[in-house]
């Protein structure tokens, strides 16, 4: 991480502050079109000193609003030229949960503000050569984005299993979820990129124009640039989805199911399945007419969690519209027939798609009432080679999540293609052809998160002295000794990329790289 000595701070602090205006007041050696937007009221400052994650605490400088990319570029151009620069993080929504969007004494982006302009999302359908596509800001939701490409009949292609999330955050990550298996996560399906470099350049790129700044932008933890906008290819969005999760007690029927599957359902099957994922079940609350299961299959369900201690969920969803609504049904029987999920123990929703891809937003309107979604989230998330599926079980999930009886957490647990991925983004997986994501999605209190850290940190020690060859999704590491082992053969080209994009190490601090 840069650390800068900050003379602008200095002289900051011998100014007078004029603590409740909105805007930056005071006598700043900062262009006006730069302190025009910045604010450092301490409401301002408190929201952009955490994140989703609520573990870590960094107060920023000040908050900057920009009205369009220029105002971007313009910020980091000042900055890069400046000899005692700040560091600059953009902050999309703010959902990483270790402090990756954080900034000490430095400048936080509000992405969000550039998205009151009108046009953030334009949807093109009508271009021969790309196929439908979708120009969109980085700050928007991908719910927004959906809600604008349905309205014409279309719909990105590979999804989070969670919306409220910016198109920049994701796309500097992944962006991973039910349909990876199928179109890739995120990264793989876009087509062109504007980003602010570190320099202040606005530039745009694409596979064939800047592809050093393409790529290192995809999975690039927000190393070289501010993604403010990225065109997205469309498919035509169903209206409805067959819902379905089948119940397993048996670790390897549960995964040979889930590979079956997806090796059955490539893009190219359009009668194949859409999503999948699966989870962990280690306890079912008191009944529930709310949950998945129907109330009277929960109490079988709860006697095979006591017996077997986990119960896996392989979860999958077949679309349809209008058109297939006929024989949807006899599709996914086909689809299904043979699998070895427990006898009975098959649940089918019919909802409609915006319903089951904005489905964790109904849980966090639950949560949120409850006063549960704005508390701490230790969460870890792995991806596992294949080839170690086993012992993963065995020291995890059996000897920790089990043994601990860590059952109040959300656990997910599917499978993906390597050749789905593009080896040329920063992104960093195992090196098999297929490997799994291991979601360990805790919630906590604010007095007992450090507990999760631990469990997290066993999970990892377990994963390193039994050779699982696992890699970190989102990854948090506090040295760069971790951040080079963890980019392996990758690293050389993660350096020189910063070196050419980002050379004062101005952007992103909060990722603790550099
Ligand atoms: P932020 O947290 O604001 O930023 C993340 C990082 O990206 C920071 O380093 C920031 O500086 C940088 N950044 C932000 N915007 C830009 C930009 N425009 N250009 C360049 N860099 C930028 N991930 C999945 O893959 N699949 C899921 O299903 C999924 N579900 C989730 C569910 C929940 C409830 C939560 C909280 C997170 C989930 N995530 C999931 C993780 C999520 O993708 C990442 O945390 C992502 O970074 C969040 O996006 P954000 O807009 O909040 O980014």
């Amino acid at each position: 991480m840069a650390a800068h000595n900050n003379f602008l701070l200095i002289i900051f602090n011998c100014v007078l502050i004029l603590q409740n205006a909105p805007f930056l007041a005071v006598a700043l050696p900062l262009p006006e079109p730069i302190s025009a937007k910045l604010r450092n009221d301490s409401q301002t400052i408190k929201l952009a000193s955490t994140d989703y994650g609520r573990i870590i605490e960094e107060k920023p400088y000040g908050v900057f609003f920009p009205v369009n990319g220029s105002d971007i570029a313009g910020l980091i151009q000042f900055m890069y030229g400046s000899p005692t620069p700040m560091d600059i993080a953009a902050r999309g929504h703010g959902h990483s949960v270790q402090g990756q969007s954080l900034v000490e004494n430095g400048i936080v982006v509000n992405m969000t503000s550039l998205g009151g302009l009108d046009g953030r999302i334009v949807v093109s359908t009508t271009t021969a050569a790309l196929g439908p596509y979708a120009d969109v800001g980085g700050e928007q939701l991908w719910i927004d984005v959906l809600h604008a490409t349905m309205a014409k009949g279309l719909t990105p292609l590979s999804l989070t299993d969670y919306l409220r999330l910016t198109v920049g955050g994701t796309l500097s990550n992944a962006g991973i979820g039910g349909q990876t298996f199928r179109f890739g996560p995120q990264i793989s399906n876009v087509l062109e990129l504007d980003v602010v470099t570190g320099k202040g350049e606005l530039l745009t790129c694409s596979p064939t124009n800047n592809p050093e700044l393409f790529y290192g932008a995809l999975g690039g933890l927000g190393q070289f640039g501010v993604i403010t906008r990225a065109r997205i290819p469309l498919g035509p969005a169903p209206t409805r989805a067959k819902w379905v999760r089948m119940l397993y007690t048996n670790f390897s029927a549960f995964t040979s199911d889930q590979e079956l599957l997806i090796s059955n359902n490539g893009k190219e099957k359009s009668n194949g399945l859409n999503y999948l994922e699966g989870l962990l079940l280690l306890e079912l609350k008191a009944p529930d007419n709310s949950s998945f299961y129907p109330l009277p299959d929960q109490p079988k369900i709860s006697s095979l969690i006591t017996q077997y201690g986990i119960v896996y969920v392989l979860e999958v969803v077949k679309y349809y519209d209008q058109q297939s609504a006929g024989c949807v049904d006899q599709d996914l029987e086909k689809l299904l027939t043979g699998l070895r999920f427990e006898a009975g123990l098959k649940f089918i929703k019919d909802v409609s798609y915006e319903e089951f891809l904005d489905r964790v937003h109904t849980d966090e309107v639950a949560l949120r009432s409850l006063g549960l979604w704005d508390v701490p989230h230790p969460w870890l998330n792995l991806f596992i080679p294949k080839s170690k599926l086993f012992e993963f079980e065995w020291g995890v999930y059996r000897s920790i999540i089990q043994k601990r009886k860590l059952s109040s957490c959300v656990l997910l647990f599917y499978p993906m293609f390597k050749n789905k991925w593009d080896e040329k983004t920063s992104a960093v997986i195992p090196d098999e052809d297929v490997f799994y994501t291991a979601g360990f999605l805790f919630s906590s209190g604010f007095d007992n998160w450090q507990t999760f850290e631990e469990h997290n940190r066993d999970i990892l020690k377990f994963c390193a002295e039994a050779g699982i060859g696992a890699k970190l999704y989102l990854p948090h590491f506090e040295s760069q000794k971790e951040w080079v082992d963890h980019f392996g053969r990758k690293w050389p080209v993660f350096q020189q990329r910063k070196a050419l994009f980002d050379p004062k190490h101005l952007l992103s601090p909060g990722q603790k790289i550099f």
